[in-house]
């Protein structure tokens, strides 16, 4: 009976101790650096593969749940700023949350080409939603389509330029952030924040950018909206404006867009 309270007490002694020192461990060891750590999946997405309409979708997926936002550049060929400034956007991106699929050069043949459009009589901002199994450039636009669809898309961004601003002559869509109706308050939220944020950039008050409706059948944002409920507005310049400057409103309007959704943060970059 001695020994055996002996081994109790013994193994109480350790246990002891061991739950002592499980604490102070516990209390001076050094923060998990999980939170500390940001990974970005990146990966592409050929759109039309094998077609004269090949081009390239690029995601960036944070582990942290967030929304999912798309942005698209050169449906026009010739309008160079939005192309060059998600080109730049992409270099260095890590989303904090959420994913951005970045398409910077939707109409690539007319990119290199430096067109409007290609096919020359075709305007791809009037054919979507298209259709994916159609051998023309009504393919690219349900392609596209079908990649919003499958990722269940929270918003689009669509830029463009324009030969003028519209305060100069309004049949030009210069300088203004287009909406397709003026009925949803989320997308009169988000462009209002938009136009503040980019008009301290602006030094020239005949530069300013402006919030316009304009619902136009078979441009993205209107068909993206219509007929998936996915709210997006075009953002357009004027090339009027120096190339420089221009890419730097591009560039702005992706980082405002993507603070707005909690996928950035614009005090940290
Ligand atoms: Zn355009």
């Amino acid at each position: 009976m001695k020994t055996n309270n002996y081994i109790i007490l013994r193994s109480r002694y350790y246990l002891s101790v061991f739950v002592i020192l499980n604490l102070l461990f516990q209390i001076f060891s050094p923060p998990t650096m999980s939170h500390a750590i940001e990974h970005t999946l990146r990966t592409e997405t050929i759109i039309c593969e094998g077609t004269d309409y090949q081009t390239v979708a690029y995601f960036f997926s944070s582990e942290i749940e967030g929304p999912t936002v798309m942005i698209i550049a050169g449906v026009h060929g010739d309008e160079l700023a939005g192309i060059k400034a998600s080109k730049q956007f992409m270099e260095n991106f890590e989303p904090e949350r959420g994913t951005v699929i970045i398409i910077p050069e939707v109409n690539k043949e007319a990119c290199e080409n430096r067109v409007r459009t290609m096919p020359l009589e075709e305007d791809l901002n009037r054919v979507y939603p298209g259709d994916s199994k159609a051998q023309d450039i009504a393919r690219l636009a349900g392609e596209l389509f079908e990649i919003m669809e499958v990722n269940e898309i929270d918003f689009l961004l669509d830029l463009h330029e324009s030969i003028e601003h519209y305060q100069v002559n309004p049949s030009h869509y210069g300088q203004t952030i287009i909406l397709d109706d003026d009925n949803e308050p989320f997308l009169r939220e988000i462009s209002d924040y938009l136009v503040n944020q980019l008009n301290r950039l602006v030094f020239l008050p005949g530069n300013y950018f402006k919030v316009i409706i304009e619902p136009i059948i078979g441009c993205s944002t209107y068909e993206a909206l219509n007929r998936h409920g996915i709210p997006g507005i075009t953002f357009e310049t004027s090339t009027r404006i120096d190339f420089c400057k221009r890419v730097t409103f591009h560039y702005h309007c992706i980082r405002n867009i993507l603070n707005y959704f909690e996928i950035i943060s614009l005090s940290h970059t």
